[in-house]
């Protein structure tokens, strides 16, 4: 395992991002398989992964428990850095600050959080919740009793909200996490790598989030994969963009299985800041503008939106709708799959509720419509 420092902390280079585990039934009830994840953490810390991302609201709530409940299974906290993140949707006044994070202690197991963020910040829940409520002086209280030992914020806005929110934080976060692939930095999308670059600049340490832009990459369509260089795996491509960047210094990857874990530990132990020739690194930008292309929806599969009044299983619908236009598909099968759902597009009731929680400011109603024309159940 390669290692690289948050401030004088050394994390891995690949980080388990605990968002989309393995999950099992049970009592009809789709649950974390907490077996597969303990062999899983097991694996990783024993291969040098030490940074493992997990959030208030991962797998509704179950993301915390599940990796406290493994990690003192395993005696391994004092080996391991966990990140967890502070919920805006559920602050509606100052005192929820202190409620959250000490209900979060209790789920993780744990009386400190080796990194924590505010998650899913944006310039409207900068200004109407985390300033309007001095989240961040209670949470620099924390810090100080050690309870906190790095301080950051995950962000899903763009480029200018980014860098408005790193001006207006007076230079107290040590780190924040932003979603950056090659198909996203193609597009400019969020921050981009000109807000990876004003996060060094400001001494801040940059966690990658979406690395494969929500498993897309990783399956990248014949036309996208025909513009990648040919003697590296897509998924290794899309990891090497990212690590060739001497400001990266994790990548999060949610690997569902044994397999993809014991891949990405070979890849990041090849890794290396400046790995990639000019050559690579143009290819794989021109592999990114092809992708958006072909997508028709930039959804990253994250299940903020959910669930729905309706019945929609939104990022399933946008799965299948992207694989209609990315993949090539023209045989039926996403088609065949889209009917046999529960909930379609024309059931949509336009109440928007999916719309405030969508990191990548969907405005996923009026992308019904589209859904619709095309899919026809
Ligand atoms: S706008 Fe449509 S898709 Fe979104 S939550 Fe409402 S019913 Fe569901
Ligand atoms: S529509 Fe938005 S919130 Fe819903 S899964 Fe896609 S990216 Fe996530």
């Amino acid at each position: 395992m390669k290692y690289r420092k948050v401030k004088d902390t050394e994390v891995s280079v690949l980080g388990l991002g605990c968002m989309r585990l393995t999950t099992k039934t049970e009592d009809g009830k789709e649950v974390i398989d907490r077996d597969a994840l303990e062999e899983m953490v097991k694996y990783a810390v024993d291969n040098g992964v030490n940074y493992f991302d997990t959030a208030y609201m991962y797998h509704n709530g179950e993301s915390e428990i599940a990796l406290g409940d493994v990690v003192q299974r395993l005696g391994i906290r004092s080996r391991i850095k966990i990140a967890d993140k502070l919920p805006h949707w559920n602050l509606s006044c100052p005192d929820d600050v202190d409620r959250l994070i000490n209900e979060q202690f209790g789920k993780v197991q744990t009386d400190y959080f080796d990194f924590y963020l505010l998650h899913d910040m944006s310039r409207k829940v900068w200004d109407e919740k985390i300033v309007k409520f001095g989240v961040i002086e209670k949470l620099l209280k924390y810090k100080a009793e050690g309870k906190i030992k790095h301080f950051g914020f995950s962000f899903h806005d763009d480029l200018d909200a980014f860098k408005y929110i790193v001006d207006s934080s007076d230079g107290v976060f040590d780190f924040c996490q932003l979603q950056i692939n090659y198909a996203d930095a193609a597009a400019c999308h969020q921050a981009g790598l000109e807000g990876l670059e004003y996060a060094e600049s400001h001494g801040l340490s940059v966690i990658i989030m979406e690395p494969l832009k929500g498993g897309y990459l990783a399956n990248a369509a014949k036309h996208v994969e025909n513009e990648l260089p040919k003697d590296r795996s897509a998924v290794e491509y899309a990891l090497d963009f990212l690590w060739d960047r001497k400001e990266v210094t994790v990548i999060l990857s949610g690997m569902g299985n044994m397999e993809q874990l014991k891949q990405n530990i070979e890849y990041a132990s090849r890794s290396d800041a400046g790995m990639l020739t000019d050559e690579e690194r143009s290819k794989l930008m021109k592999a990114g503008e092809v992708f958006n292309k072909g997508a028709n929806v930039q959804c990253t599969g994250c299940a903020y939106c959910m669930p729905c009044p309706a019945g929609i299983n939104i990022p399933e619908v946008f799965k299948l709708y992207n694989l209609c236009a990315s993949v090539y598909t023209w045989e039926t099968g996403p088609k065949q799959k889209y009917a046999k759902l529960e909930g379609h597009a024309d059931d949509c009731l336009k109440c928007r509720k999916c719309e405030s929680m969508c990191p990548q400011h969907l405005k996923i109603s009026e992308i019904m419509d589209d859904v619709d024309k095309t899919m026809q159940k």
